[in-house]
């Protein structure tokens, strides 16, 4: 499944020699584990926002 860049939101392709998620925009490079670890990060990041602002749903 495409996934988007963490750091500019664009498409990463994967770049099978290096075994790396490359940004086709920024051209940063991502391992997998590096992405999920990103990803995880940003979905504490918008947890705790929600939680700031108090709504459960
Ligand atoms: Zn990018």
């Amino acid at each position: 499944m495409p996934r988007r860049c963490p750091e500019c939101g664009g498409e990463l392709s994967y770049n099978r020699d290096l075994k790396m998620h490359v940004c086709t925009t920024c051209g940063r490079m991502f391992t997998r584990e590096e992405l999920e670890d990103t990803y995880d990060r940003l979905m504490e990041e918008r947890k705790s926002k929600g939680r700031r602002r108090a709504q459960l749903i």
